[in-house]
């Protein structure tokens, strides 16, 4: 099924379902995906399918091209008067994997408070790294630090996120609990023969995840394109606010993106 990979350091601003006009940002190649993930779900398709232009895929682009690119595009798009509610780490892959992930989170913070002090800036990550201490420090600096559980069983996060190696939700979960800074958990629910993290055992295992890491926000939503997993269903509106309404009533934040 057709995915789709951004081809520059930074992209748009685009219209995102979560966080508005989005000026995107994205630390990974642009010939290929490159994720500690694989998820079945994942807009930039599978981890063996790379794009037409494979050969970019070698390289991650160095910290130097991210700041220049950040301070280039930054001034043009600043005086273009573009309106951008959201700076995102997003693009084809996992941001935090650039080993210069936590300077890039430096220089976007200073060209933030520069060109577009009223935008907030959101890191969509996987949190396969927050273990690190450097990547936390880094997350604890921005808006939105938005962390992936998308299952509160080891068998359901195996056959989501088809990590490439060790993951384990139980330890996904005890590091959440160290963060000393809010953070926000994204799940993504999908039903159909392949995968359904929307059963009332998934959904129990889940609820008691989330209970457990106490998320200053929850972010909830279902596929919006097309998927590299054949089979996908999209979750409705109606059942994402089925799932939400426990947590709801236990009064923690909720967003739905439906
Ligand atoms: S974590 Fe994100 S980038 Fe990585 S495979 Fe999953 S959806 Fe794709």
């Amino acid at each position: 099924m057709p995915t789709f990979l951004w081809k520059e350091i930074v992209f748009g601003p685009i219209h995102s379902r979560r966080v508005g006009n989005s000026l995107g940002i994205n630390l990974l190649p642009t010939g290929c995906k490159v994720c500690s993930f694989d998820c079945v779900y994942c807009e930039c398709g599978s981890r063996k399918a790379v794009g037409a232009d494979a050969g970019s895929c070698s390289t991650l682009p160095s910290t130097v091209e991210v700041k220049e690119a950040v301070a280039v595009r930054f001034k043009a798009l600043a005086s273009e008067g573009a309106e951008v509610d959201s700076i995102s780490f997003t693009g084809n892959g996992e941001p935090t994997l650039h080993p210069g992930f936590a300077e890039i989170i430096d220089c976007v913070v200073e060209a933030r408070d520069k060109y577009f002090p009223k935008a907030v800036i959101s890191v969509f990550s996987n949190a396969t790294m927050v273990h690190k201490p450097e990547i936390a420090a880094a997350l604890s600096k921005i808006d939105n630090p938005i962390l992936k559980l998308d299952a509160g069983t080891e068998d359901l996060a195996k056959k989501m996120n088809r990590p490439c190696s060790t993951y384990s939700v139980e330890e996904t979960v005890g590091r959440f609990k160290e963060l000393d800074f809010k953070f926000i958990i994204q799940t993504m629910f999908v039903q159909g023969d392949v995968v359904d993290n929307t059963t009332p055992d998934a959904l129990d295992a889940w609820y008691s995840a989330v209970r457990a890491v106490n998320p200053g926000k929850i972010m909830i939503y279902s596929i919006d394109r097309d998927t590299p997993v054949a089979g996908l269903e999209k979750v409705s509106a109606e059942k994402l606010a089925e799932i939400a309404a426990p947590l709801l009533k236990d009064g923690f934040n909720i967003q739905i993106n439906a």
